[in-house]
């Protein structure tokens, strides 16, 4: 048997135990993101992130105390990111009844000015730090941050990305004899599984900003200052950029993403307008 023979053989039947798993895997983990039916890999149960949220929230925020950043209770920062988030939490359970109702939502402004920072675990738990606040400068503004990582939490991104990282283990597992393959062969069909998780992660960001701007339209704050805080967080960049950029793509993509969202986001704004929010 030639080399080029024996690595042919050996990615064939890497190939076929990995379509085995996969097929299993896809037809007991698909579900539909709520608000945009997209089809998802999740082997999770809602329950399992709602657990796994709650671990992360105990933990994260024991984090932030060792670190010496105060959790506030009190103040205006405070009293701003509550009565912000409040109104996404209670859009998000009119919009995503059948996700939304099961969560517990919940916020916690962390005092530290130097994150610009937010986000929401798997099951609603949050947090804002306090650096994003002079970035946000207006309340919508705050409502679009807000807004984008509780659609995260809505769509079960956290969920996904362990299903395809648990699958891709598996796949990896299953496939041992991979690693006799030669450095060539690895190479390209390590690259094609790289680049799939990649371009799904993409896809994530802009169906959560997608979702985040009907939320916080639906909540009754103006769409259109979506575009503004972008701005803000590309201008607060600088030669560092912030926490949340560098863990959330900016392209210019992004708010042209956005204006093509708008007449969508600004008939939903009306309505909740006229609804007296
Ligand atoms: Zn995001």
């Amino acid at each position: 048997m030639t080399r080029t023979y024996l690595a042919c053989m050996l990615v064939q039947r890497f190939i076929v135990i990995a379509t085995v798993i996969a097929t299993l895997l896809v037809q007991t983990a698909c579900t539909e993101v709520s608000g945009t039916g997209r089809s998802q890999f999740n082997i999770l149960s809602v329950d399992d992130e709602i657990d796994l949220g709650q671990q992360a929230y105990a933990e994260e925020l024991q984090v932030a105390k060792k670190a010496g950043h105060r959790v506030l209770t009190t103040g205006p920062e405070h009293d701003r990111v509550m009565s912000v988030s409040q109104r996404i939490f209670d859009a998000a359970n009119r919009v995503h009844p059948t996700i939304a109702r099961q969560f517990s939502w919940e916020m916690t402004v962390i005092d530290d000015p130097k994150s610009v920072n937010a986000w929401a675990l798997p099951g609603g738990k949050s947090a804002v730090f306090t650096g994003l606040l002079p970035v946000a400068k207006t309340d919508a503004e705050l409502a679009v941050v807000i807004g984008h990582e509780a659609a995260h939490a809505i769509a079960r991104h956290g969920g996904e990305r362990m299903s395809q990282q648990t699958a891709l283990n598996l796949i990896m597992v299953a496939g041992f004899e991979f690693s006799e393959a030669d450095a060539g062969t690895r190479e390209i069909v390590m690259n094609a599984l790289g680049l799939g998780t990649l371009a799904f992660s993409r896809s994530q960001e802009s169906e959560a900003d997608h979702l985040g701007l009907l939320i916080a339209a639906d909540a009754g704050f103006d769409p259109r200052e979506a575009i503004a805080l972008w701005q803000n967080m590309a201008a607060a960049g600088g030669a560092a950029p912030p926490e949340f950029l560098s863990t959330h793509p900016s392209e210019s993509t992004r708010i042209q993403r956005l204006h093509a969202l708008m007449p969508e986001a600004m008939v939903v704004w009306q309505a909740a307008k006229a609804a007296g929010r």
